[in-house]
């Protein structure tokens, strides 16, 4: 018996695997989610001594752990953020796992940091940011935050003070508190309050911190989560230069939409960004677990996060290579990025960008849909994929019973927000085969 090599798993489990694959392609299902004591004994003797075999094994995953998830790569996801991965960026992610390259360094994978970093140079161009900008694919957002952030940090000098929106993605706070920058003697915290538009402006913050000299970090969203609104980069940018400050851009979600050249003015400023980031794994249809980390000067980068040490230290040999592990918090490191480099080679970037405009067509679609009913008003007409809406006489309750009824029905798995405070309906549209007929059986639930 051996875990490795041919004959290891069965011809017809292979088969199988690649089945699931190609289902989960063709439609995924929107799924469901199970409480703990009902989904925890369901797995009960599954780890054993011996082992169950490849058909049982097989059969308590196709059973029980798959059919109780919600599907984040369904059409008819519309909360939080979804997931809808190209078929090429599934089959590529599949071949990464396969091959286990070495993606933290050139000198065990040359070929796969050439096609990531081919695909952060795409990126880059696309945000306009300049000729040396470079960095890394990770993990996601958060970690992505956190790495960026690190820099900042030492970029600060003596202006120890963080200017951030109300509207900045919990990672960025939990990132600042971890960074030590919310809380220690020296260092403050200004979350600048946006108003009803959402939308973190230049103004705003010269206003917040008119008079200090003790300003070293501008956060800024290009696409804030919640209700998706670009931020006034360009006017932060300006602010944030005269400050002296680096200026940070979370554009984990919203960073695409620069993409589509009628929405690009919204994304004037981005390329002066010192940081920012962009997640494949949300707008650019890449699977999940990606997310594209760029630096103006990737040098103060490493600077922070290059790893040191017997064994490794080899990796930085005489001449200069461009290891991705200095760039980001992770050493050991999957390629993330490829899968979206071989979407981008097998389909071009004009698919993707025609991608990224279904899903704002669908959200425009959706707002002249629900405006038009009498009980249902707009928060703020969408920008990007987000829609943020009120239904007169709902509070909590009445939100948490319609997400569960959209949900019962078979309609879509949505999700209830909060704005200033504030219950309201959201919708996220992004996966560009989403039925327009969606829109139709939401709205008729909100009349
Ligand atoms: C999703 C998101 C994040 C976090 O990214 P993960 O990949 O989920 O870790 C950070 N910032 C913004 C604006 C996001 O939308």
């Amino acid at each position: 018996m051996t875990l490795h090599g041919e004959g290891a798993i069965p011809a017809d489990l292979a088969r199988r695997f690649a089945a699931f694959i190609d289902d989960r392609i063709a439609q995924a299902p929107l799924g469901r989610t199970l409480p703990p004591s009902v989904m925890m004994p369901l797995l009960d003797g599954v780890i054993t001594a011996e082992g169950l075999g490849a058909d049982a094994a097989w059969n308590r995953f196709v059973d029980h752990v798959s059919p109780n998830n919600v599907g984040l790569d369904s059409e008819r996801y519309l909360a939080f953020i979804p997931v809808s991965p190209s078929a090429a960026g599934v089959w590529m992610d599949a071949a990464v796992s396969a091959a286990t390259y070495s993606a933290e360094s050139w000198l065990e994978a040359a070929g796969v940091v050439a096609a990531e970093n081919q695909t952060l140079r795409w990126l880059a161009d696309v945000f306009g940011m300049p000729a040396s900008a470079g960095g890394c694919f990770m993990s996601g957002g958060s970690i992505g935050n956190l790495s960026a952030l690190a820099v900042a940090r030492e970029q600060m000098g003596e202006r120890r003070s963080v200017a951030v929106a109300d509207t900045a993605h919990a990672s960025v706070f939990n990132s600042l508190r971890m960074l030590g920058l919310t809380r220690e003697p020296g260092h403050e915290m200004i979350v600048v309050q946006t108003g009803d538009d959402g939308r973190f402006t230049g103004a705003a913050l010269a206003a917040a911190v008119e008079g200090r000299t003790d300003i070293g970090l501008v956060v800024a969203a290009a696409g804030s989560t919640n209700a998706g609104v670009v931020d006034d980069l360009a006017g932060l940018a300006d602010v944030a230069e005269r400050l002296g400050a680096w200026f940070h851009v979370d554009g984990a979600y919203g960073a695409a939409g620069a993409l589509l050249p009628e929405l690009r003015h919204l994304y004037d400023g981005l390329g002066r960004a010192d940081s920012m980031i962009v997640d494949p794994h949300k707008w650019l249809f890449a699977p999940e677990g990606s997310c594209a980390l760029l630096y103006k000067q990737p040098d103060l980068a490493a600077a922070v996060h290059t790893q040191h040490g017997p064994y490794i230290d080899i990796l930085h040999g005489d001449e200069p290579l461009w290891n991705p592990s200095d760039y980001g918090y992770q050493l050991t490191r999957r390629a993330s990025g490829l899968p979206l480099w071989f979407a981008l080679a097998v389909h071009g970037t004009d698919a993707h960008a025609d991608a990224i405009r279904r899903g704002i067509e669908l959200t425009r679609l959706a707002a002249e849909r629900l405006s038009a009913i009498e009980e249902v008003s707009l928060v703020m007409p969408p920008q990007l994929g987000v829609l943020l809406f009120r239904r007169a006489g709902w509070g909590r309750a009445e939100w948490g019973a319609w997400a569960h009824r959209v949900l019962s029905e078979g309609i879509a798995f949505v999700a209830p927000s909060t704005w200033k405070g504030e219950p309201v309906g959201r919708l996220v549209f992004l996966h560009p085969r989403t039925p327009e007929s969606v829109i139709d059986e939401i709205a008729a639930t909100l009349a």
